[in-house]
């Protein structure tokens, strides 16, 4: 039951945002820097995100070779360009944004080893340093094992680096966001399932389930959904479909050498490395049906092949101990574009931003915050 002031002063915002996500905060951020005036409200199921931001490796990466090399031949070349300077250009603005100090941003760099079956793609760092030589000068450069980055060397294989590339501390870069966007004045309101995104006369009707109030209906002038993978309840006719990513993070290692960001097979495996920890996931293509999921649970089998595949990888003196295990859930489909525009509903949709959201985020606050000064203009 709602009080005469609740039902006053609570159900009513300009622009409902519904995912508190990087992607849900970075289009708060964008529209509340561009109109200060409008009330922004962010509704968010879980008390913090639940979803890939907090969940993630942490990698702020455009694309390593391999993986650029099959989005060139499944999207083509433009599509692909425009993706990776999207990722380039969000990224700036979230270190601009929030500094690199709070979103422990270190500019360790990226490596991709490169193995036997795709050993004929070096041929092809040319064709994807030329596509991104105005925003990232030289970004792909071949490299030797002699370089001594602390990986074990394996016959017919090789390295190659990626200009530019960091790492975050994922936790810190969601508080400092959130707290960014509380300073801005956005609401967040946490613990609120949404369930229903409508159209109704002049305004949209958002349907949520409060768990201790229970059902509330909130009305806004704009309705943007940033839920990702999540689009079961919001009756969205686009290609959408969940990936479940799986981490594991050592304990700390004596005399780590490897430093840095690792991307091994299309993106399928990352390693990085945490202070004097290695954080390593992915394996979804060794189950990709059972993987297409929303359900948080770790598969055993991946996590065990996470586990002999590092052994395999990194130069260690001693086998190294498991800390945590966790997973998260992405958004893919036939192209890796994000989906951001109006759909037949005249809602936002800001979704599907594959495996590398965090650089993303930043850059497509501003498309979302550019489709509503195109639709007012
Ligand atoms: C294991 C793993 C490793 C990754 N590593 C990297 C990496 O190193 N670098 C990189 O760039 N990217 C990485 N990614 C991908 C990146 O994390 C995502 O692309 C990015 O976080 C997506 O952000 P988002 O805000 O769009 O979605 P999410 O983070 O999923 O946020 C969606 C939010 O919506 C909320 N929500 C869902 N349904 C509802 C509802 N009905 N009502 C209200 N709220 C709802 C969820 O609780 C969630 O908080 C990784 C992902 C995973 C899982």
């Amino acid at each position: 039951m709602l009080s005469f002031w609740e039902a006053q002063s609570f159900l009513e915002t300009d622009v409902a945002i519904i995912g508190g996500g990087i992607t849900g905060l970075s289009v708060a951020a964008s529209i509340k820097e561009r109109w200060p005036n409008r009330e922004v409200t962010v509704y968010e199921r879980s008390i913090f995100p639940y979803g890939a931001s907090t969940r993630n490796a942490g990698f702020a990466c455009f694309g390593s070779l391999t993986e650029i090399i099959s989005d060139i031949d499944v999207m083509g070349a433009e599509a692909s360009r425009e993706l990776l300077f999207n990722r380039w250009i969000g990224l700036q603005i979230t270190r601009k944004r929030l500094t690199d100090q709070a979103i422990g941003f270190e500019p360790l760099g990226g490596y991709e080893l490169i193995e036997a079956r795709h050993l004929e793609q070096i041929n092809r760092i040319d064709e994807v340093n030329i596509l991104v030589q105005d925003f990232i000068p030289n970004y792909i450069q071949e490299l030797s094992f002699d370089a001594k980055i602390g990986l074990k060397e394996k016959l017919g294989t090789t390295l190659v680096s990626m200009q530019d590339e960091g790492q975050i501390d994922t936790g810190l870069l969601m508080k400092s966001l959130e707290g960014y966007v509380l300073s801005l004045g956005v609401k967040l309101r946490t613990g609120v399932r949404v369930d229903q995104v409508d159209p109704s006369a002049d305004k949209f009707s958002i349907s949520m389930l409060d768990q201790a109030r229970g059902r509330l209906t909130i009305k806004s002038n704009e309705a943007i959904i940033c839920t990702n993978a999540f689009v079961d309840a919001m009756n969205i006719d686009e290609d959408v479909r969940p990936g479940r990513g799986q981490v594991l993070i050592t304990k700390p290692i004596d005399n780590l050498q490897f430093k840095g960001n690792l991307h091994i097979d299309e993106g399928f495996f990352y390693l990085r490395s945490v202070g004097k920890r290695l954080l390593f996931g992915g394996g979804r293509n060794m189950d990709i049906d059972r993987e297409e999921t929303t359900q948080f649970e770790l598969n055993d089998d991946i996590q065990s092949a996470l586990e002999r595949k590092l052994a395999n990888i990194v130069a260690l003196d001693h086998p190294v101990e498991v800390d945590m295990r966790w997973a998260g859930i992405m958004a893919f489909g036939a192209s890796k574009s994000p989906h951001v525009k109006y759909d037949q509903f005249g809602r936002i949709l800001a979704l599907k931003m594959s495996g590398m959201g965090i650089a993303l985020a930043g850059q497509i606050g501003e498309m979302v915050a550019d489709l509503i000064e195109d639709k007012n203009a």
